[in-house]
């Protein structure tokens, strides 16, 4: 049976998205408040977690951070309404989608079964048994305008100085780095930054955006990304 731990202080909320997933087939714990919430999603093995941010004693954010330190269990976080610093910090700290509050059941069901679908996913299927000598993979870099990207090492040197990207910046400078002179709109960069699936609100590509114009084209001097009004973002060269 899937087990689902609701993390929730308000108890109206809290009971009837409870309600719904019991009668959804889905077995539920809760817990009102953030420590509880660490101790119980530590020392039990869920499906998923449901979390929201605004929690008393340990904040929605830090629990997620406490519990990401041991556990890859999916996490789907309850945000207020606009709180899109709220969902780019959530994103980066390791959850894997936000609902804004108030939401529709059938939403949060929806994104449920798409989290613990996209889980399923990538579970490791039997590994292949370990050549003696690995190959040496190949570096697959990435170049435009004194910026490189190496995919393999995860690195992004701008005038050969590493920059440090949170993943979700880096996922986003990618996809614009792989798809040079191709103006890339705020969903599809949302789709290749943040997974194929992704429902959210596709303005977190404009933090994104911010982020990496402030860590590369401001401390370096150099026109990296170029908006393309009403229509989204991109690399030129050449
Ligand atoms: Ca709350």
């Amino acid at each position: 049976m899937t087990k689902i731990l609701v993390v929730e202080d308000e108890a109206k909320i809290a009971r009837f998205v409870e309600l719904e997933l019991t009668h959804e087939g889905y077995e539920v714990d809760k817990v009102d408040n953030g420590r509880d919430a660490v101790d119980v999603a530590l020392s039990n093995d869920y499906d998923l977690i449901l979390l929201d941010i605004l929690l008393p004693q340990l904040n929605g954010m830090e629990v997620l951070r406490r519990i990401r330190r041991e556990k890859d269990v999916p996490v789907i976080l309850l945000t207020a309404r606009d709180a899109v610093m709220d969902k780019v910090a959530g994103l980066d700290a390791g959850a894997d989608d936000y609902i804004t509050k108030p939401f529709a059941i059938e939403e949060l069901l929806a994104r449920i079964r798409v989290a613990l679908k996209r889980r399923e996913v990538s579970q490791p299927v039997a590994e292949p048994a370990t050549p003696a000598v690995a190959p040496q993979p190949a570096h697959h870099i990435l170049a435009a305008k004194g910026v490189q990207l190496d995919v393999e090492r995860h690195e992004v040197l701008v005038e050969g100085e590493p920059v440090e990207l949170t993943n979700r910046e880096f996922e986003v400078l990618k996809a614009l780095l792989e798809n040079l002179n191709i103006v890339m709109s705020r969903e599809r960069l949302a789709q290749l930054a943040c997974g194929y699936d992704f429902v959210g609100e596709t303005n977190i590509i404009d933090v994104y955006i911010r982020h990496l114009r402030s860590k590369i084209d401001d401390r370096y001097g150099i026109k990296l990304i170029s908006t393309v009004r009403g229509v989204g973002y991109v690399i030129r060269e050449g």
